[in-house]
């Protein structure tokens, strides 16, 4: 065994095979089980499933920072974070909700401070994006960007919750307790489908963008290709009416399954459309007309985001021709969020005959397939994310792996097991005391 400093000063102890899988995978020992003196080692189970990642993780973090040198910065910004005290989630669990609120004001006060001190600023990247757009005076992209801005808002937030919930149920009894920082995350992500704009609020937003664009292109179809927003442009695309699929294998082409979502999406949009120009036609007040319609508009601007997202996926998979084998690794995550779309929608798919039953069932071969492999992807894909152990503060999702340790570490901390419990004392222990005497 050899010893290293880690970044808290204490040693952590390294075998020399998993010194060879950290210089593989980069250096990943500022994640290492938060500084416990008594959690040196990397689970083995956890050793085994990092030992030969099929693409380089380091890299992975890097595409996912927006390059090396962000990921160095943002991994320093949270090395300062990590290493001060004031910012510790150690001790979160056991804080009464008032010891919470004084806790989260000192941070805000002193990470500004801190923020001034180190000249940092506050812009982030999505606001210079959008000042920029403003600046240059050009406007006309604008509706589009509202409308993806808020429909793609509504379905990260809607997804983010129901994944996470989906993680708390997968880990049992586990996933339930405190400890395991999920019902904590799932607290804090929950909300996001209803602040900063409500989520079905949000998805009509978009869908009324939609309605413009699909009459736009009704009623001007010989200048729309130039004149419809890019994320749109399918609306005029020639289209399949029936899927050409012969076998599972053809299921993880990103440019069949992409024309699949684009099929649905175009169609619930124009159902969307006739059922409002129904009603406006048949003497309907336009705001009433609405109303009646959502529910269609709804599932439509589901149907636009989710080809929004398997199309730019496809596309971003095609910039990393340079990058085998994280793109092999990524490619699997869009064959499976896109399949997944459709075999959670199946009835939008087989409505009108665009996929058959046989169809479905190959999509479900090829999603089941995909399952096996990406398993064997799932710790390096989880560790290129590098959340680190202090920012999850979580037993299970420890990047040692240590889990029940951990959880028994963590339990022994709590106040209900430091400091007695006045109501065995008062009520058991004489109850219990009372019997012995009789026997
Ligand atoms: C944790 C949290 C933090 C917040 N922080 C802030 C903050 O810092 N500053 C601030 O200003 N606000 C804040 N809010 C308020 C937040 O912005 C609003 O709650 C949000 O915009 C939704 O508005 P509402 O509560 O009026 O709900 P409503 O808009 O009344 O929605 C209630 C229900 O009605 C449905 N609904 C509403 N309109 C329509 C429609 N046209 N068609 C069909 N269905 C509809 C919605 O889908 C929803 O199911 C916060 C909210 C939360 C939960």
């Amino acid at each position: 065994m050899e010893s290293k400093s880690s970044a808290q000063g204490k040693p952590l102890h390294l075998s020399s095979e998993s010194r060879q899988i950290q210089a593989r995978v980069g250096s990943p020992v500022h994640r290492v089980s938060m500084g416990d003196a008594w959690s040196r080692q990397v689970h083995p189970d956890i050793e085994i499933e990092r030992r030969q990642p099929s693409f380089d993780v380091e890299r992975l973090t890097n595409i996912l920072d927006g390059g090396a040198q962000k990921t160095a910065l943002r991994r320093k910004v949270e090395s300062i974070i990590h290493s001060d005290p004031v910012f510790s989630l150690k001790d979160n669990y056991f804080m009464t909700q008032n010891e919470h609120y004084e806790a989260g004001i000192k941070k805000q006060f002193y990470l500004r401070m801190l923020a001034q001190q180190l000249g940092w600023l506050e812009d982030s990247q999505e606001l210079l994006y959008a000042y920029r757009t403003i600046l240059d005076r050009d406007f006309s992209l604008l509706p589009e960007l509202h409308a993806l801005s808020s429909g793609l808002k509504a379905m990260v937030s809607d997804f983010c919750t129901e994944g996470t919930e989906q993680c708390r149920r997968a880990c049992g009894g586990h996933g339930y307790s405190k400890l395991s920082g999920l019902p904590t995350l799932l607290t804090r992500v929950t909300p996001s489908c209803t602040y900063e704009g409500e989520n079905t609020v949000l998805y009509l937003q978009m869908a009324r963008f939609l309605v413009k664009s699909y009459l736009q292109a009704q009623t001007s179809p010989g200048s729309t290709k130039r004149s419809l927003p890019q994320s749109v442009a399918y609306l005029t695309a020639p289209d399949l009416a029936r899927c050409p699929a012969q076998g599972a294998a053809d299921f993880l082409h990103p440019e069949l399954y992409t024309s699949a979502w684009a099929h649905v999406a175009r169609r619930l949009i124009k159902d969307s459309v006739h059922h409002l120009q129904a009603l406006l036609q048949s003497g309907a007040d336009r705001h009433e007309a609405w109303n009646q319609t959502t529910v269609i508009h709804l599932q439509a601007a589901k149907a636009h985001c989710y080809y929004v997202t398997v199309k730019s996926f496809a596309e971003a998979l095609e910039k990393l021709d340079n990058e085998p084998a994280v793109q092999q690794a990524l490619k699997r995550l869009c064959d499976l969020f896109a399949l997944h779309g459709i075999l959670s929608n199946t009835g939008d798919f087989l409505h009108d005959g665009f996929l058959s039953g046989a169809q479905v069932d190959a999509a479900r071969t090829a999603y089941l397939d995909l399952l096996l492999l990406i398993r064997k992807d799932a710790i390096s894909l989880t560790d290129a994310f590098d959340f680190t152990d202090q920012c999850l503060n979580s037993a299970l999702g420890c990047y040692d792996g240590n889990v029940y340790e951990r959880l028994f570490h963590w339990a022994q901390k709590s106040p209900t097991n430091t400091q007695g419990n006045p109501a065995y004392e008062k009520y058991i222990r004489p109850l219990l005391q009372s019997w012995r005497s009789k026997l």
